[in-house]
């Protein structure tokens, strides 16, 4: 009997992969998939759900969007583990409000992630998991308002806006929820302006009112000369949002060559990774700020304020989920007819 060799071996262990069809050029996939200045590199749809789930260890051109929020995704679900687990919940309640941020940045993450990977399989499913998606980013653009409010404030922040601040940091949450799933659902590709306008004022709305109290408190420490490491990380944390609003807004560089980018290096890949660098930056500048007990001079939410708000902004997420789910088989079904 010949002897096998020890990688013989190990691949007959390995249940085998299916093989997966050939990628598709933007032509010969529905009008809802194709992305603007992406030539090919698109998955075939209407296969089984595993073809989308392995083809997360395949070539195509929504490979990298996957990867590039996997990855963050366990280093920052590793992070909120580990942090969380040196703090005390049951002396500070406002420990809760770190560990909100993070469970928000990990649904953001996360619901971006398997959005990019299952999106291809229809256009019921491409629908779905963008909603999901914008609910992920409205959640977790909610927790971040509420972490740095109630940890990273300056005092005199916390004492005026309290009263506002949380009234309309869950309605902007809500706003944020229904403005974007809105805007993917009532416009056809090619997306008309006002789309866009609809998306980016609810999420950059959200975004500047709930990193106010951080923008207000890093502009008092340079004011007062005490700009130390932890009030650099809110301004390095702030120009990652910035550097991945440019990728999102500008189609830098894929609208220079159109198709070079459809696999590697698209604008919507550093989106990506400038955003979930953010998220990790983020994490751990407010865990430092908590940790260095600054929060208990702030005018703080109690812990029944937060109760509240959460249960308030994931029920305006569930009903919005609902409502547009019905207005998406109403306009495939419509479609169809
Ligand atoms: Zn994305």
């Amino acid at each position: 009997m010949v002897p096998r060799k020890p990688l013989e071996i190990l691949k007959g262990m390995i249940p085998e992969l299916p093989s997966m069809p050939c990628t598709r050029r933007s032509e010969e996939v529905p009008v809802l998939f194709r992305e603007p200045y992406v030539h090919d590199g698109y998955r075939a749809p209407h296969q089984p759900w595993h073809y989308y789930l392995l083809s997360l260890f395949q070539i195509h051109n929504e490979v990298m969007n996957a990867w590039t929020h996997l990855i963050p995704f366990s280093i920052l679900l590793y992070n909120v583990f580990t942090r969380t687990g040196e703090l005390d919940f049951s002396a500070d309640h406002t420990c809760w409000a770190l560990l909100l941020l993070g469970f928000g940045g990990c649904s953001f993450l996360f619901l971006s992630f398997a959005a990019h990977l299952f999106q291809s399989h229809s256009e019921h499913a491409h629908y779905m998991c963008f909603i999901l998606d914008y609910v992920g980013i409205a959640f977790y653009g909610f927790t971040a308002g509420l972490a740095q409010f109630s940890i990273c404030s300056d005092p005199w922040f916390s004492r005026v806006f309290k009263p506002f601040f949380f009234p309309l940091l869950v309605a902007s949450g809500c706003y944020t929820c229904v403005c974007c799933s809105y805007g993917k659902v009532r416009f056809n590709r090619p997306y008309p302006r006002m789309r866009w306008v609809l998306q980016i004022s609810a999420v950059g709305s959200m975004y500047v009112l709930s990193m106010s109290p951080v923008l207000h408190r890093v502009f008092m420490d340079h004011f007062r000369g005490s700009m130390d490491t932890v009030s650099w990380m809110h301004v390095a944390h702030a120009s990652f949002f910035m550097t991945g609003v440019f990728f999102y807004t500008s189609n830098v560089p894929h609208k220079f060559q159109p198709g070079t980018f459809d696999i590697f290096g698209h604008g919507h890949q550093l989106f990506h990774v400038a955003m979930a660098t953010m998220a990790i930056v983020q994490f751990e500048t407010v865990f430092r700020d908590l940790q260095s007990g600054r929060h208990l001079l702030l005018s703080r939410p109690s812990a029944t304020s937060i109760l509240v708000q959460l249960a308030v902004v994931l029920l305006c997420c569930v009903v919005s989920t609902l409502g547009m789910a019905v207005k998406v088989r109403r306009k495939l079904r419509n479609k169809v007819q």
